[in-house]
């Protein structure tokens, strides 16, 4: 009878690995409708992280041929820093951070971890590698301690409560009359962006890979949420070698460097500071949020 169950278990293995990559990565990489267009070689190595040091070295890249959406890009992103990457809407960000995870080979240049090519190692090792706290989590029908675990296979109770700690949410389960049992999605407890965001965090905490790539959400958190999120990220953040898709400036002023991206190009990158100093593409954007942060906070509140 084993026997017999073992393709199914089998079966079952793949479905969750695609449904983890769907499910996960969804709102960032809309991978529904991506096809993955990635084949390891068949003698590829396994990627051997030593300390997470990302370099982008003339990466150029389209998703249609003649269309190039990246052109020329170099990075280089010491191991445990982080880089922001920000620039108007369809720049690239996305499709970088979707580079790094390798849905797509890169059509020239190439992308290394520890000075390994990511074209030539396995994805799945590469994939291990990476947390992604995405701009929408998606959770399962199912108990908030399951949505936890599932940031790694085999996580007990303790460690999930303690992921719980450490994204913040932990509070927020016990006050639940089931706990970690308590039911979420569709027919269960809704969750607010900010609390999915940390069920997220809280996943990541689990798997605890050597790097991250964080998409901030693009729907306005309140400040308050968005301040604590940010402190819980910052906790996440140390010791890792982390890439962060930022929409609002104000949340990443204290990145280690900060890479303007302009129709598929860098166009500026330094430091917050030197940035303002330079007063480019950056400074401007910068006024432009500012202006409109304070505009936000003299509006009227509108009582329902
Ligand atoms: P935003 O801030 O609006 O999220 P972005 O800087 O992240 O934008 P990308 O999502 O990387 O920009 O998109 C860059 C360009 O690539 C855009 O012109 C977009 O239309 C195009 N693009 C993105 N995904 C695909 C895809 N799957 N197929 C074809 N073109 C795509």
């Amino acid at each position: 009878l084993s026997q017999l169950f073992r393709p199914l278990d089998l079966l079952g293995m793949v479905y969750r690995t695609i449904r983890q990559g769907v499910i996960d990565m969804g709102a960032m990489f809309d991978l529904i409708d991506t096809a993955p267009e990635v084949v390891d070689a068949p003698d590829a190595p396994a990627l051997a992280v030593r300390d997470a040091h990302v370099r982008f070295e003339g990466v150029a890249f389209g998703y249609d041929a003649g269309m190039p959406i990246l052109k020329g890009i170099d990075l280089d992103v010491p191991a445990g820093t982080t880089c922001a990457v920000v620039g108007p809407s369809g720049a690239g960000k996305s499709t970088l951070a979707r580079l790094l995870y390798r849905f797509y080979d890169v059509d020239q240049g190439r992308i290394t971890i520890d000075g390994q090519d990511i074209a030539r190692v396995r994805q799945d090792t590469l994939r291990a590698a990476i947390g992604i706290v995405p701009q929408d989590t998606v959770l399962f029908n199912d108990t908030i301690g399951y949505n936890i675990a599932y940031g790694r296979e085999g996580a007990s109770e303790a460690e999930v409560a303690a992921a719980a700690r450490g994204a913040a949410i932990a509070g927020f389960i016990e006050r639940q009359p089931e706990g970690y049992r308590t039911r979420v999605g569709e027919r269960g407890l809704k969750l607010s962006g900010g609390e999915k965001q940390r069920v997220a965090i809280a996943r990541t905490l689990l798997k605890d890979p050597p790097l991250l790539i964080l998409d901030e959400a693009t729907s306005a958190l309140d400040s308050r949420t968005e301040g604590e999120i940010m402190e819980t990220l910052a906790a996440i953040e140390r010791g890792r070698t982390t890439i962060v898709i930022a929409h609002r400036l104000s949340t990443i002023v204290h990145a280690d460097q900060i890479v303007v991206l302009e129709a598929g190009r860098v166009v500026e990158r330094g430091a917050h500071a030197e940035l303002l100093a330079r007063d480019g593409l950056y400074a401007s954007m910068w006024a432009r949020q500012a202006a409109e942060s304070e505009e936000a906070e003299e509006a009227p509140v509108a009582v329902a």
